[in-house]
């Protein structure tokens, strides 16, 4: 697009949308012609902009154009919106989350003031409560066993912190950190092999990833909402319904190729269809721009493909099962089992403290999770059971319903969420949002280094692509 003050009256028409407007203007001197001009184009008035998927993200970002005189198309290659918020309301006869469940953290955080704002029902689940847990001969650990372990667990985590800060030249993995550290815990050898079930449920699980492929630099280093982890019991779906509102969004369009070589920007789709735009954001997920099914014409720059080289996707899976009744305690948010291999079916969440129907939810990640997605759902489903059979013993019957996920093969994600690899840095985030040429707009939870990986991450930078679109729109007059 050129850069321009000069407007036709094609322009005129597509900036004021109504003859008032070139009437108005006629009869004003050129400087107000000007200022009514500039204020049509500051909102957005006339612009179109393409916004590729329809996630948090994208609808946030779409919405915010859009409240802005945009004129804004949403292209979605799936046929339904939500992207990594997908609640299932008829699989368990109560609504399950496949994607995100939690709002973490509600001081401050837009997808709290959305639900609030919305009569949107949210639960505290009691995040951090101390959990049940069982050991591998089905024996439960005593809640002061529990609690000395969250306390070593703590100490471990407050030596990384300082072990990040001493003057580190090269990074390493956090693992590497983690097995020098524990010796200096002084631990018993039963709490020695209990601390390894702790770094997966409460490191490697939020990371989605295995600690040996975390940086160590970049640990901990995102910054978050405070006061407490929400569930939205009647569908986290409804958050981006709120988003979606009145806006135009073509579902089953697969975006093949993203043209921004001329003036504004040119989008294909699997089908042949073409779309042109002034601006696009492009909220394409990590996984989906490193397999690099969407072609960039001309290619992007080599910061931009750094940064989806050196930042990873994480896998984080769920099984869900529905019972006939409840064989589980009542109390607990979470229920353990500290098994032979940690990383292995570490974690289970009590949906029915939650729901009126008796469902637990196994979650895995990383490599344990890759391993099971390739896998039928019975398979799966049949070593969950084995898992709690070890916890319960036999009594533990066959489901009446189950539900699993796979997201690291879900084509138009590729995985659940991005980290920071060993070796790369969070600035890489950054590199991956920048804008490209005034005409290309990223957003996504990998596309801003402060807040990352989390459904508000997503919105943050949907909201940060339309501030950024609306500031060169007026900027250029164009
Ligand atoms: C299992 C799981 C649990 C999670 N738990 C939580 C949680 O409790 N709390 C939390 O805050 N976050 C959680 N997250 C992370 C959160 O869901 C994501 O960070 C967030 O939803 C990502 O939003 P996004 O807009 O960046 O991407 P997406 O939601 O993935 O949106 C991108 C969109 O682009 C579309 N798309 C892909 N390719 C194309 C193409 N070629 N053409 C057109 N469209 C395309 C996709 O279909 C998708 O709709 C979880 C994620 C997973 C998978």
């Amino acid at each position: 697009m050129s850069e321009t003050n000069s407007v036709s009256r094609r322009q005129l028409l597509k900036i004021g949308g109504s003859a008032s407007l070139l009437a108005i203007l006629a009869q004003q001197p050129a400087t107000s012609q000007n200022r009514i001009l500039e204020t049509a184009a500051t909102k957005g008035k006339g612009k179109k902009v393409l916004v590729v998927g329809a996630g948090m993200s994208g609808l946030a970002a779409a919405q915010s154009l859009k409240s802005n005189g945009f004129e804004v198309l949403v292209l979605e290659a799936r046929n339904r919106i939500g992207g990594r918020i997908l609640t299932d309301k008829d699989s368990l006869g109560v609504p399950i989350e496949l994607g995100a469940s939690w709002i973490h953290g509600i001081t401050g955080n837009p997808l709290y003031k959305i639900t609030q704002e919305n009569g949107i029902k949210t639960i505290d689940c009691a995040y951090e409560s101390m959990p049940q847990i069982f050991q591998r001969d089905g024996e439960e650990l005593k809640a002061s066993s529990v609690a000395e372990l969250k306390a070593a667990f703590s100490k471990l985590r407050r030596r990384l912190g300082k072990m990040q800060n001493s003057s580190m030249k090269e990074d390493r993995s956090l693992a590497s950190a983690i097995a020098e550290l524990i010796p200096d815990l002084k631990l018993s050898p039963r709490d020695a092999e209990l601390i390894k079930h702790v770094i997966s449920t409460d490191i490697e699980n939020d990371y989605a990833t295995n600690a040996d492929l975390l940086s160590l630099q970049s640990f901990d280093d995102d910054e978050s909402f405070t006061g407490g982890d929400y569930l939205v019991p009647n569908g986290y779906c409804a958050i981006v319904e709120c988003l979606a509102r009145s806006l135009d969004i073509r579902l089953l369009q697969v975006v093949k190729s993203i043209d921004y070589s001329g003036e504004g920007v040119a989008i294909v789709t699997a089908s042949g269809e073409r779309f042109a735009g002034d601006f696009a954001v492009v909220t394409l997920p990590l996984g989906v721009l490193k397999k690099r099914t969407v072609d960039f014409a001309p290619d992007l720059p080599l910061s931009k493909l750094q940064a989806i080289e050196g930042l990873a996707m994480g896998i984080f899976d769920k099984v869900y099962l529905s019972f006939k009744e409840r064989f589980w305690s009542a109390d607990y948010t979470w229920i353990e089992y500290a098994g032979e291999h940690a990383d292995q079916w570490p974690i289970f969440f009590n949906l029915a403290k939650f729901c009126d129907k008796p469902v637990l939810v196994a979650f895995n990640v990383g490599r344990f999770a890759e391993q099971l997605e390739g896998q039928s759902s019975e398979n799966v489903v049949s070593a969950c059971l084995s898992v709690l059979r070890k916890m319960y013993g036999e009594k533990v019957p066959a489901p009446v319903a189950t539900k699993c996920t796979s997201w690291g093969i879900d084509p138009f994600s590729l995985g659940s969420y991005s980290y920071v690899p060993v070796g790369a840095s969070t600035a890489l985030y950054d590199a991956l949002g920048a804008a490209v040429d005034e005409k290309l707009f990223f957003a996504g939870e990998a596309c801003n280094s402060e807040h990352y990986s989390s459904a508000d991450a997503a919105y943050l930078t949907g909201e940060k692509a339309a501030q950024q679109i609306m500031k060169v729109s007026a900027r250029l007059k164009r």
